[in-house]
């Protein structure tokens, strides 16, 4: 069977450094705060281009602690709006409500599946104070146009960047363009720990400084709290496994650019829409492949039966959710249309060329 993300395999291409890693860290006694978190910190901010880098426990709480900081530091208060992609994955959305914050839900383009930024304007009211961008399946978001609108009114960008680690606009990384970026390390992210983990990156000292301190209790000095803080932080054991892999990521996210490729140019169905392919080969990672078209359960019982696993990101927008019954009745019609036709495909960067090919070949011959 071809599954749609072999995590025992990716994780034992990188075996041998990972265990002598984890012997380290176990041998050496100290499991949180340590040696392990202080490399990687430093590791990732150097590869992301930002001055900070901080781990925390998971990609939700990445987001979460931002704008917990951003409240902290008097810049957002409960009550305010923060504009956010409608057809992204719930956390996002849980991050802003969590807080006291309302989500703007705005819709995105067609072609992109991302955040339509001509729609953002007409979005914001006195009460705005950020745009949460979403690079979603890996595909930046970002342009000149937003940045410009994020000055003229004064707003903060926070990029959710779980799903694009690698991705760069412009010779920028993702993590580094907007004012601060959650990542998330869920097993099955193109940088994934063996459990939860995650990181904020920013540029700005007094934010980094307030996250730190939130994360840890609301301290910076120990029994000293200066804020009603959250544990949240980044194991030992989770940073190191990190930190090898890191060192890999660009090579992993090199096959799955190769896959994406092979696919767009092999997938010949005229009732398939593919994924766009940016112009800038560095504009996407990968982390998903999802094409789209009207009768997708059919072709993902075919996949099923000829030995593919497919998955749906995601069946159910946010504001469709019971979680947000106040959104059940807005109307966002491409995200409900894209939340219909959407079909993941297996990828990852240890797919074997045949693998690969089998996919092609068996959905080319998918009667429609
Ligand atoms: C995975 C993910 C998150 C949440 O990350 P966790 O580590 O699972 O908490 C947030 N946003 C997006 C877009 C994600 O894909």
């Amino acid at each position: 069977m071809i599954k749609f993300l072999d995590l025992q395999k990716i994780n034992l291409v990188h075996q041998q450094e990972i265990e002598d890693r984890l012997i380290k860290t176990f041998r050496s006694g100290w499991y949180l705060l340590g040696n392990e978190v202080n490399i990687f910190e430093e590791n990732l901010s150097k590869y992301i281009g930002a001055k900070h880098a901080i781990g925390v426990a998971n990609g939700l709480d990445a987001l979460r602690l931002i704008l917990r900081a951003y409240i902290e530091m008097g810049f957002m208060k409960k009550g305010d709006e923060i504009i956010v992609p409608a057809n992204t994955y719930i956390a996002s959305v849980l991050a802003i409500s969590d807080n006291g914050l309302i989500p703007i839900l705005v819709e995105p383009n067609e072609k992109s599946l991302n955040i339509d930024i001509s729609k953002i304007e007409e979005s914001i009211t006195e009460k705005t104070k950020g745009i949460m961008i979403v690079h979603l399946y890996g595909r930046v978001i970002f342009s000149k146009e937003l940045k410009f609108i994020a000055e003229k009114y004064n707003l903060k960008i926070i990029e959710d960047n779980a799903q694009a680690i690698g991705a760069s606009w412009e010779g920028l990384n993702t993590g580094n363009l907007g004012d601060a970026a959650g990542f998330s390390f869920y097993p099955g992210k193109n940088l994934g720990a063996l459990g939860d983990a995650g990181a904020v990156t920013c540029n700005d000292d007094e934010l980094a400084n307030t996250i730190r301190s939130i994360a840890n209790y609301g301290s910076n000095q120990k029994y000293v709290n200066i804020y009603q803080g959250l544990n949240s932080r980044l194991d030992e054991i989770q940073a190191a496994i990190l930190d090898v892999k890191l060192k890999h990521i660009d090579v992993e996210n090199k096959r799955r650019k190769e896959i994406a490729k092979k696919y767009s140019l092999e997938i010949k169905n005229p009732n398939i829409i593919l994924p766009e392919i940016p112009e800038n080969e560095e504009e996407s990672v990968w982390h998903l492949f999802v094409i789209r078209l009207f009768n997708r359960e059919k072709l993902q019982n075919y996949l099923t039966e000829n030995g593919i696993q497919t998955l749906i990101h995601y069946p159910i927008p946010p504001h469709k959710q019971k979680a947000y019954k106040e959104m059940n009745d807005l109307s966002f019609p491409i995200t409900e249309k894209i939340h219909k036709e959407v079909l993941s495909l297996p990828i990852s960067p240890v797919m074997t060329d045949d693998e690969v090919s089998k996919v092609i070949y068996t959905i080319n011959n998918f009667d429609f």
